[in-house]
Protein backbone atom coordinates (compact mmCIF):
# COMPACT_ATOMS: atom_id res chain seq x y z
CA UNK A 1 0.00 0.00 0.00
CA UNK A 2 1.64 3.04 -1.06
CA UNK A 3 1.77 5.61 2.00
CA UNK A 4 2.29 9.25 1.99
CA UNK A 5 2.42 12.36 5.10
CA UNK A 6 -0.74 14.56 5.54
CA UNK A 7 -0.77 17.29 8.34
CA UNK A 8 -4.93 17.49 8.98
CA UNK A 9 -7.13 19.30 11.46
CA UNK A 10 -9.66 16.20 13.52
CA UNK A 11 -13.32 17.19 12.75
CA UNK A 12 -15.13 14.21 13.73
CA UNK A 13 -15.09 10.81 14.59
CA UNK A 14 -17.62 8.08 13.51
CA UNK A 15 -17.52 4.35 14.88
CA UNK A 16 -16.41 1.22 13.00
CA UNK A 17 -17.08 -2.23 13.78
CA UNK A 18 -15.91 -3.01 17.63
CA UNK A 19 -12.38 -0.43 18.14
CA UNK A 20 -12.22 1.19 15.06
CA UNK A 21 -13.30 4.61 14.24
CA UNK A 22 -13.18 6.49 11.37
CA UNK A 23 -11.78 10.75 11.21
CA UNK A 24 -13.15 13.12 9.13
CA UNK A 25 -10.14 15.37 8.62
CA UNK A 26 -9.49 18.88 7.08
CA UNK A 27 -6.38 18.41 5.43
CA UNK A 28 -3.66 21.03 5.75
CA UNK A 29 -4.21 22.22 1.34
CA UNK A 30 -8.30 22.67 2.48
CA UNK A 31 -9.72 18.88 1.29
CA UNK A 32 -11.70 16.25 3.72
CA UNK A 33 -10.09 12.98 3.88
CA UNK A 34 -11.69 10.34 5.75
CA UNK A 35 -9.57 7.63 7.18
CA UNK A 36 -9.45 4.87 9.40
CA UNK A 37 -8.27 4.56 12.84
CA UNK A 38 -7.69 1.25 13.53
CA UNK A 39 -8.25 0.12 17.31
CA UNK A 40 -8.69 3.94 18.22
CA UNK A 41 -11.86 2.52 20.95
CA UNK A 42 -9.23 0.47 22.64
CA UNK A 43 -8.36 2.18 26.20
CA UNK A 44 -4.54 0.60 24.65
CA UNK A 45 -4.27 2.53 21.30
CA UNK A 46 -1.61 4.69 20.68
CA UNK A 47 -3.60 7.17 18.93
CA UNK A 48 -6.08 8.21 21.54
CA UNK A 49 -5.70 11.24 22.88
CA UNK A 50 -4.03 12.93 19.96
CA UNK A 51 -7.02 12.45 17.56
CA UNK A 52 -9.72 13.94 18.99
CA UNK A 53 -11.76 16.85 17.34
CA UNK A 54 -9.68 19.94 17.25
CA UNK A 55 -6.34 18.37 17.55
CA UNK A 56 -4.40 19.19 14.72
CA UNK A 57 -1.57 16.38 13.72
CA UNK A 58 1.23 15.42 10.99
CA UNK A 59 -0.38 11.69 10.50
CA UNK A 60 1.02 8.72 7.82
CA UNK A 61 -1.65 7.46 5.56
CA UNK A 62 -2.15 4.44 3.62
CA UNK A 63 -4.16 4.25 0.65
CA UNK A 64 -6.77 1.69 0.95
CA UNK A 65 -9.21 0.34 -1.08
CA UNK A 66 -12.27 2.62 0.61
CA UNK A 67 -10.87 4.85 2.70
CA UNK A 68 -7.21 5.93 3.83
CA UNK A 69 -5.59 4.16 6.76
CA UNK A 70 -3.98 6.41 9.39
CA UNK A 71 -0.90 4.09 10.41
CA UNK A 72 1.17 6.57 12.68
CA UNK A 73 0.15 9.95 14.12
CA UNK A 74 2.41 12.65 15.56
CA UNK A 75 0.64 15.31 17.53
CA UNK A 76 1.10 19.14 16.08
CA UNK A 77 -1.35 20.99 18.62
CA UNK A 78 -3.55 19.53 20.78
CA UNK A 79 -5.13 22.86 21.72
CA UNK A 80 -5.50 21.35 25.33
CA UNK A 81 -6.98 24.93 26.35
CA UNK A 82 -10.26 23.97 24.55
CA UNK A 83 -11.25 21.97 27.13
CA UNK A 84 -10.71 23.79 29.97
CA UNK A 85 -14.14 25.33 29.81
CA UNK A 86 -17.48 25.48 28.72
CA UNK A 87 -17.99 28.58 26.65
CA UNK A 88 -14.32 27.91 24.83
CA UNK A 89 -15.26 23.90 24.14
CA UNK A 90 -18.21 24.73 23.19
CA UNK A 91 -17.34 27.45 20.61
CA UNK A 92 -14.42 24.81 19.82
CA UNK A 93 -17.64 22.38 18.46
CA UNK A 94 -19.13 24.91 16.45
CA UNK A 95 -15.70 25.93 14.70
CA UNK A 96 -15.59 21.68 13.69
CA UNK A 97 -19.17 21.15 12.92
CA UNK A 98 -19.05 24.58 10.55
CA UNK A 99 -15.78 23.25 8.66
CA UNK A 100 -17.10 19.67 8.28
CA UNK A 101 -20.42 20.80 6.78
CA UNK A 102 -18.64 23.46 4.51
CA UNK A 103 -15.84 21.79 3.16
CA UNK A 104 -16.60 19.89 0.61
CA UNK A 105 -15.18 16.45 0.05
CA UNK A 106 -12.22 16.60 -2.08
CA UNK A 107 -12.81 20.82 -2.80
CA UNK A 108 -9.55 22.01 -1.93
CA UNK A 109 -9.54 25.51 -0.10
CA UNK A 110 -6.61 26.21 1.50
CA UNK A 111 -7.14 29.38 3.28
CA UNK A 112 -9.29 26.59 5.63
CA UNK A 113 -7.29 25.25 7.47
CA UNK A 114 -5.14 28.19 7.98
CA UNK A 115 -8.60 29.89 9.77
CA UNK A 116 -9.35 26.78 11.68
CA UNK A 117 -6.23 26.62 13.13
CA UNK A 118 -6.22 30.15 14.10
CA UNK A 119 -9.39 30.24 15.32
CA UNK A 120 -9.10 27.58 17.71
CA UNK A 121 -6.01 29.14 19.02
CA UNK A 122 -7.38 32.28 19.53
CA UNK A 123 -10.50 30.75 21.62
CA UNK A 124 -7.97 28.70 23.47
CA UNK A 125 -5.51 31.68 24.49
CA UNK A 126 -7.99 34.96 24.64
CA UNK A 127 -7.43 36.21 27.91
CA UNK A 128 -11.16 36.92 28.43
CA UNK A 129 -14.01 34.47 27.72
CA UNK A 130 -16.20 37.20 26.49
CA UNK A 131 -14.01 37.74 23.83
CA UNK A 132 -14.58 34.35 22.64
CA UNK A 133 -17.87 35.12 21.21
CA UNK A 134 -16.33 37.54 18.87
CA UNK A 135 -14.00 35.07 17.67
CA UNK A 136 -16.49 32.68 17.09
CA UNK A 137 -18.58 35.74 15.19
CA UNK A 138 -15.56 36.69 13.15
CA UNK A 139 -15.17 32.77 12.35
CA UNK A 140 -18.38 32.18 10.85
CA UNK A 141 -18.01 35.84 8.66
CA UNK A 142 -14.35 34.46 7.00
CA UNK A 143 -15.62 30.90 6.78
CA UNK A 144 -19.01 31.83 4.55
CA UNK A 145 -16.78 34.81 2.73
CA UNK A 146 -14.08 31.76 1.84
CA UNK A 147 -17.42 29.52 0.72
CA UNK A 148 -18.24 32.31 -1.59
CA UNK A 149 -20.50 33.71 0.70
CA UNK A 150 -18.71 37.20 1.47
CA UNK A 151 -21.20 40.36 2.60
CA UNK A 152 -21.38 43.40 1.22
CA UNK A 153 -21.00 46.10 3.43
CA UNK A 154 -20.24 49.38 1.44
CA UNK A 155 -23.00 50.06 -0.71
CA UNK A 156 -26.96 49.09 -1.16
CA UNK A 157 -26.38 45.59 -2.27
CA UNK A 158 -29.72 46.01 -4.22
CA UNK A 159 -29.42 49.11 -5.96
CA UNK A 160 -25.86 49.87 -5.31
CA UNK A 161 -26.59 53.60 -3.73
CA UNK A 162 -23.98 54.13 -1.13
CA UNK A 163 -25.61 57.46 0.33
CA UNK A 164 -27.72 55.68 3.09
CA UNK A 165 -26.76 52.22 3.21
CA UNK A 166 -24.17 51.15 6.11
CA UNK A 167 -26.15 53.33 8.08
CA UNK A 168 -27.65 51.09 10.13
CA UNK A 169 -31.11 49.34 8.13
CA UNK A 170 -31.56 46.22 6.92
CA UNK A 171 -29.18 43.28 5.40
CA UNK A 172 -30.60 40.90 2.77
CA UNK A 173 -29.39 36.83 4.06
CA UNK A 174 -30.33 35.96 0.45
CA UNK A 175 -28.40 38.75 -1.69
CA UNK A 176 -25.59 38.60 1.21
CA UNK A 177 -25.47 42.59 2.00
CA UNK A 178 -26.67 46.18 3.13
CA UNK A 179 -29.61 47.23 2.11
CA UNK A 180 -30.69 50.97 1.92
CA UNK A 181 -33.71 52.46 3.03
CA UNK A 182 -35.30 52.36 0.09
CA UNK A 183 -34.78 48.72 -0.80
CA UNK A 184 -35.12 47.21 2.31
CA UNK A 185 -37.21 47.01 5.79
CA UNK A 186 -35.04 45.48 8.41
CA UNK A 187 -38.63 44.11 10.40
CA UNK A 188 -39.82 42.81 6.95
CA UNK A 189 -40.10 39.33 5.63
CA UNK A 190 -38.15 37.62 3.06
CA UNK A 191 -35.06 37.39 4.57
CA UNK A 192 -33.40 40.74 5.79
CA UNK A 193 -32.10 41.02 9.13
CA UNK A 194 -31.29 44.80 11.07
CA UNK A 195 -27.55 45.61 10.94
CA UNK A 196 -26.92 49.19 13.05
CA UNK A 197 -24.10 51.41 11.70
CA UNK A 198 -21.52 50.01 14.37
CA UNK A 199 -22.22 46.56 13.51
CA UNK A 200 -21.65 47.37 9.73
CA UNK A 201 -18.83 48.42 10.67
CA UNK A 202 -17.94 45.77 12.93
CA UNK A 203 -18.69 42.74 10.23
CA UNK A 204 -16.06 45.49 8.11
CA UNK A 205 -13.78 45.43 10.60
CA UNK A 206 -13.37 41.25 11.45
CA UNK A 207 -13.16 40.58 7.50
CA UNK A 208 -9.71 42.57 7.40
CA UNK A 209 -8.57 41.76 10.88
CA UNK A 210 -6.63 38.89 11.34
CA UNK A 211 -7.71 36.36 14.29
CA UNK A 212 -5.03 37.05 16.73
CA UNK A 213 -5.86 40.74 17.15
CA UNK A 214 -9.67 39.93 16.93
CA UNK A 215 -9.07 37.75 20.11
CA UNK A 216 -7.40 41.22 21.56
CA UNK A 217 -9.91 43.06 20.89
CA UNK A 218 -12.76 44.84 23.00
CA UNK A 219 -16.43 45.60 21.15
CA UNK A 220 -19.69 46.42 23.11
CA UNK A 221 -21.18 43.67 23.92
CA UNK A 222 -24.90 44.43 22.49
CA UNK A 223 -22.94 44.72 18.87
CA UNK A 224 -21.42 41.41 19.18
CA UNK A 225 -24.29 39.82 19.80
CA UNK A 226 -26.30 41.33 16.55
CA UNK A 227 -23.22 40.53 14.69
CA UNK A 228 -23.33 37.06 15.77
CA UNK A 229 -27.12 37.11 15.12
CA UNK A 230 -26.94 38.05 11.96
CA UNK A 231 -24.38 35.69 11.02
CA UNK A 232 -25.73 32.86 12.38
CA UNK A 233 -28.88 33.25 10.42
CA UNK A 234 -26.76 33.91 7.51
CA UNK A 235 -24.69 30.70 8.00
CA UNK A 236 -28.78 29.06 8.23
CA UNK A 237 -29.99 30.92 5.51
CA UNK A 238 -27.45 29.77 2.64
CA UNK A 239 -25.86 26.44 4.41
CA UNK A 240 -28.35 23.43 3.65
CA UNK A 241 -26.98 21.36 6.43
CA UNK A 242 -27.96 22.01 10.23
CA UNK A 243 -25.41 23.03 12.39
CA UNK A 244 -26.34 21.32 15.41
CA UNK A 245 -23.02 22.36 17.59
CA UNK A 246 -24.24 25.86 16.46
CA UNK A 247 -27.84 26.03 18.01
CA UNK A 248 -26.28 24.45 21.09
CA UNK A 249 -23.77 27.40 21.72
CA UNK A 250 -26.32 30.42 21.08
CA UNK A 251 -28.80 28.34 23.31
CA UNK A 252 -26.18 28.36 26.01
CA UNK A 253 -22.90 29.87 26.61
CA UNK A 254 -23.40 32.22 23.28
CA UNK A 255 -26.51 34.21 25.37
ZN1 LIG B 1 -30.95 50.23 -2.28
Amino acid sequence: MPSYPLRALVLRKTKLGEADLILTLLAADGRIVRAVAKGMRKPTSRFAGRLEPGCVADLMLNTGRNLEVISDARSVNLHPGLRHDYERSTAASVVVDVLDKIALEGQAEERLFGLADATLSAIEHTERTERVHTVLTAFLLKAMAMHGYRPHLDSCVSCARDAAAGRGGGFSLEAGGVLCPACGIPSGPGGVARLSKRGNEMLGWMLRSRMAEIAETDWPKGTVEECFDLIRAFVGYHLSARIKALDFYADGAGS
